[in-house]
């Protein structure tokens, strides 16, 4: 027994030592020619196969992974973040008003819903649910069967909205895009303000948001990036700066990530992988001055407050 105790902590201390670390690489580009992309969502039937949001040209197109459009639907005024459930692609026409869905065999009608939105920017679809981000009376239209409610009014408190333009359910949660209050708020679903997360992270303008089991990930338009937060605790686990040219959706499947770019015109795809930590070099860099400082010296960690390290997640310690 007192053998298997010391296996189990030196296998405990071994990993401290080489801590795992998983992130989001860049796999490839899918450049779009003439679509301006806004949302992005794989078809449920074919991973392989894209739906884009194709705004500046009312349409919504489906593509396959060389950025050819096999499936094209003209006459979508301005559509914006779009969703499938049970193989029905929920449309909201931003310019129009209205939400148009588009049924398996390509036919289109039209969901109904309680309020009236001025915009809608961002949907969410389940069994017996609808939430719509209705963009320019800064709400939440929300129907659960029967029940209709409206969440949040202009204003940057809590529970207020500055042009929400995206949001998901998770759960018994609502997880909305407060764009221009740069920040995503969390409800329950009796229209509660639960939590806020990403202020003061610097974002300007969080257009998009997907929730995976793990992460929130967001897309911080202006600056061209997207800030994936840990679900769990709300920390800040990555920002991914490379091949983002203002992004406004992300979306995860699996292993993949999806996000469309407005202004280069493509779609950029991010796996998850374990990738070795790169230790910091320069011994007069932060990662060894800071007041507080990684164990591991992992290179763009150390803070001049406690938490922990941004590349390999063990605790900070104080430096002496
Ligand atoms: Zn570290």
């Amino acid at each position: 027994m007192k053998k298997y105790i010391l296996i189990m902590l030196s296998l405990l201390f071994l990993n401290a030592c080489t801590p795992k670390h998983y992130q989001w690489v860049h796999e490839q580009s899918i450049p779009l020619k003439d679509i301006g992309p806004i949302g992005v969502v794989p078809d449920s039937e074919n991973s392989q196969h894209l739906w884009v949001s194709d705004s500046d040209n009312n349409r919504v197109v489906k593509m396959d992974m060389e950025g050819s459009i096999l499936v094209e639907h003209k006459d979508m005024a301005r559509p914006m973040h779009i969703v499938q459930y049970e193989g029905k692609l929920y449309v909201p026409e931003y310019s129009s008003d209205t939400i148009s869905v588009i049924q398996p065999d390509n036919k289109i009608s039209t969901q109904t819903i309680p309020e009236q939105p001025d915009a809608p920017a961002g949907i969410d679809v389940t069994a017996n649910q609808i939430a719509v981000a209705d963009f320019y009376n800064h709400r939440i239209i929300y129907q659960n069967g029967d029940k209709n409610q409206t969440f949040g009014k202009k204003g940057k408190g809590k529970g207020e909205f500055h042009y929400p333009t995206d949001l998901q359910f998770v759960g018994d949660k609502l997880y909305i895009a407060d764009a221009y209050n740069n920040r995503i708020q969390v409800f329950d679903l009796d229209g509660n303000h639960l939590q806020t997360i990403g202020e003061g992270d610097g974002m300007n303008a969080a257009t998009g948001i997907y929730v995976s089991e793990t992460q929130l990930l967001v897309t911080d338009f202006e600056n061209s990036r997207i800030l994936a937060y840990d679900l769990e605790k709300g920390e800040l686990q990555q920002l991914i700066e490379q091949h983002l040219d203002k992004p406004t959706d992300v979306f995860v499947k699996e292993n993949t990530l999806y996000v469309t770019n407005y202004h280069s015109k493509d779609i950029s795809i991010f796996k998850w992988k374990k990738v070795s930590i790169e230790k910091a070099k320069d011994k007069t860099g932060k990662e060894y001055t800071a007041a507080y400082i990684c164990p591991m010296h992992c290179k763009g960690s150390g803070s001049d407050k406690a938490g922990t390290c941004p590349v390999c997640k063990m605790d900070y310690v104080k430096n002496k």
